[in-house]
């Protein structure tokens, strides 16, 4: 694979960071990623508009090739041969000359930026989507600033091993007895015709997925509720489904051993991942 590092594309195993690195010491850094569908960018412009938000949330100056993301990315999925896949986007705050709790000089350090592919022939067609995913509940102890892109993603990886330690597919956390999201991605129930999902705030990451899927639903003429709600609440619904730029519109079809409905993907969920992926191809760039 062909990598991007500051300014350059060098072979992976030539890309080389400092130790020195606030993303390697502090995981002082934010990413973004990026879904390829027939050779082109989902959504890229989301996820950009993100990126400069989480950047803005930090005091991470923008590195100079922050107007040519776009360029780059297109970049590395011609020289990768990338049909259907992810691009990861990260920028740290930079390696200074020594480990400090106080941000480097922005004069002297400037930020690591770092760029790969990943190969996913199929993405789209994932054979998950077809039968829908088990998910166990989990206390949300990540930090609170969840709105923010950050690297600092240990929380989400314990949840997903407790997943996989009761043989199921993701978790989804739960503050103060109400779900705030998945380890990494957005969670929906559904009600008859109503998507409940929870309202943003500081709890959830603002997925770009999200944003679109909710526009969709509401021109489909369903009703949305940005809300919280209960484990219990969510294992009483009609449907469940849970969003991301790698995982487009994913039903859930258990929760907590508890099967969603006849424990199949139901009418909508799957309906919204047909209208999230002609849509998005269509505006791909
Ligand atoms: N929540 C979390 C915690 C995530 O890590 C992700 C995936 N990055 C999402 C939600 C979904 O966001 P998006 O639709 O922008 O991929």
């Amino acid at each position: 694979r062909t990598v991007y590092l500051n300014g350059e594309y060098v072979p992976e195993n030539e890309a080389q960071v400092s130790i020195f690195d606030r993303g390697f010491l502090m995981a002082d850094g934010v990413y973004e990623v990026t879904s390829v569908l027939g050779g082109k960018l989902i959504d890229f412009a989301g996820h950009a508009k993100r990126l400069e938000r989480s950047l803005g949330e930090l005091d991470i100056q923008k590195p100079a090739a922050f107007d040519d993301l776009l360029d780059i990315h297109r970049e590395l999925v011609t020289r990768n041969d990338i049909t259907d896949g992810m691009i990861y986007l990260q920028i740290t705050r930079g390696a200074p000359d020594d480990r400090d709790f106080v941000y480097p000089d922005p004069e002297t350090t400037k930020p690591t930026v770092v760029l790969f592919t990943q190969n996913k022939p199929g993405l789209a067609d994932s054979p998950a989507a077809k039968v829908g995913i088990k998910v166990i509940s989990i206390e949300d102890q990540r930090w609170a600033r969840r709105d923010i892109k950050t690297v600092q993603l240990l929380y989400p990886s314990m949840a997903k091993m407790a997943a996989k330690a009761a043989g199921k597919d993701d978790a989804w956390m739960v503050e103060d007895g109400m779900v705030t999201e998945g380890s990494s991605n957005n969670a929906y129930i559904v009600k008859g015709n109503t998507i409940i999902t929870r309202h943003l705030g500081n709890e959830i990451l603002h997925g770009i997925t999200r944003a679109a899927v909710l526009r969709f639903a509401r021109e489909a003429q369903m009703t949305v509720e940005e809300r919280s709600f209960t484990i219990a609440e969510a294992q009483e619904a009609d449907e469940a489904f849970i969003t991301s730029a790698s995982t487009f519109v994913m039903p859930v079809v258990e929760i907590d051993d508890k099967q969603i409905g006849d424990g199949k993907p139901g009418s909508i969920a799957p309906r919204l991942r047909e209208i999230y992926l002609d849509e998005s191809r269509k505006v791909a760039i």
